[in-house]
């Protein structure tokens, strides 16, 4: 036997994708062995609760369903925490951590993304904060429970969820977006004024249309650390605490571009999760599949079972229904479907008291995609189930 197929599988990363895979693997195979190298500690944690954290008034401890430690005995892997990889030599068919070489049977890159953060000029550049995991969260945390006036740079997904959950706590909430209405790339007009509408009922200010140009600190200080005064595009000023950006994410595909590997906005892969490199995988957040990065649960999820498969010998193709996305704006729940944005012709809409369904057709009138609000989610599996 070579020392190829009788080296380990190793995965980069230890968030949902990586864990799924494990979990996926564990379910049919007991003795392949695993090796997780991570740059956190690898402790288990459900990401999207990071959207209710301050109404919840919630540490980062309070988030961690298991250690990294009692994830590794349970699923019997060898856990690398807090470990960067330096390197991949694909014709080696190794890793580098420093200088140490680890040799892999098969490699999976499951190393995520982080968060964009738009350029401004400024001397307090170095206060903008993000949110994208749990340590980020574990940075910040106690600033976020000392902040009164808060400015969320991005009215997408998650700024948008931030923004209601931050405002739903108390905090003074400003959202600045470029674009003229919220999740400008996920919702129907009318829905995002709807969302705004609410935001604003919970004392968001949005600042649409705009973005943030300069943040500089101000010369009066609370508690020590002066707050931050935030010019905006449009020459508006404010002052706050704090800022977070939610400007949309950044695949971390540097580790794979350097070893040669094809990238694209993300780690490019085929129908079964492999990359232009031999025994070389990637899924999550850090893959594009198709030319689009899906950063969700779900694809996630299906995409841990087919590689699985794949890695335990029966090659297994990566198979996407039609997904449904769920908004965590309680104020304003919202769920969404299928394609509402490119080719989309014709919204037919549908409003009550109960809430709001819209549909979005192309140009043959055939249904793309749909957004449902409050009472109307309800309709979302069978419209679902009808794309
Ligand atoms: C606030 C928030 C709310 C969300 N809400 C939802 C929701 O409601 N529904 C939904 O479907 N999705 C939601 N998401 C998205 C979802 O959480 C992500 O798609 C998912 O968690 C990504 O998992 P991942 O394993 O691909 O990446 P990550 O969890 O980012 O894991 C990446 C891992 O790679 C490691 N790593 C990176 N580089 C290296 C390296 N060089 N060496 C070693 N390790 C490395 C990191 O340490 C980390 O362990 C939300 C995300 C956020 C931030």
């Amino acid at each position: 036997m070579s020392q190829q197929t009788q080296a380990p599988i190793i995965i980069i990363g230890s968030g949902f994708a990586a864990y799924q895979l494990i979990k996926a693997i564990r379910r049919s195979d007991l003795t392949t062995a695993i090796q997780v190298f991570s740059c956190d500690s690898g402790d288990d944690y459900n990401k999207p609760d990071l959207s209710h954290v301050a109404s919840k008034k919630q540490l980062a401890s309070d988030l961690i369903r298991a250690t990294g430690a009692a994830m590794a005995t349970e699923f019997d892997f060898e856990l690398w925490a807090n470990t960067r990889v330096d390197a991949i030599e694909p014709d080696c068919h190794r890793i580098l951590v420093a200088d140490q070489a680890y040799p892999y049977s098969k490699l999976v890159l499951a190393t995520g993304a982080k968060a964009f953060i738009p350029p401004m000029s400024g001397n307090a550049i170095d206060r903008v904060m993000t949110l994208n995991s749990l340590q980020e969260y574990q940075a910040v945390e106690q600033q976020l429970a000392l902040a009164k006036r808060i400015l969320v740079i991005g009215g997408g997904l998650i700024g948008a969820e931030l923004s209601m959950d931050l405002a739903s706590a108390g905090k003074k909430v400003m959202t600045v977006d470029p674009c003229d209405r919220l999740m400008a790339n996920l919702l129907p007009e009318y829905i995002a004024l709807q969302l705004g509408k609410k935001m604003q009922g919970l004392g968001v200010e949005l600042a649409l249309n705009d973005s943030v140009v300069a943040l500089n600190h101000t010369s009066d200080s609370t508690s020590g650390s002066s707050s931050i005064l935030a010019k905006l595009a449009s020459n508006r000023q404010t002052e706050v605490d704090m800022v977070i950006s939610a400007a949309g994410l950044m695949p971390n595909i540097a580790l794979a571009q350097r070893a040669g590997i094809a990238v694209g906005r993300g780690i490019i892969v085929d129908g079964f999760l492999q990359t232009s490199a031999a025994d070389i995988f990637a899924l999550g957040d850090c893959a594009e599949i198709d030319g689009k990065v899906l950063a969700y649960l779900q694809p996630a999820l299906l995409s841990a079972n087919a590689l699985a498969k794949t890695l335990l010998g029966q090659a297994t193709k990566l198979e996407l229904p039609a997904m449904l996305v769920k908004i965590k704006t309680p104020h304003y729940p919202i769920q969404l479907g299928g394609n509402t944005v490119v080719g989309i012709q014709r919204w037919q809409m549908e409003i009550d008291a109960e809430g709001c369904s819209v549909n979005a057709l192309n140009a043959e009138g055939t249904l793309q995609g749909f957004v449902v609000a409050e009472q109307h989610m309800n309709r979302a599996f069978s419209l679902l189930k009808s794309l």
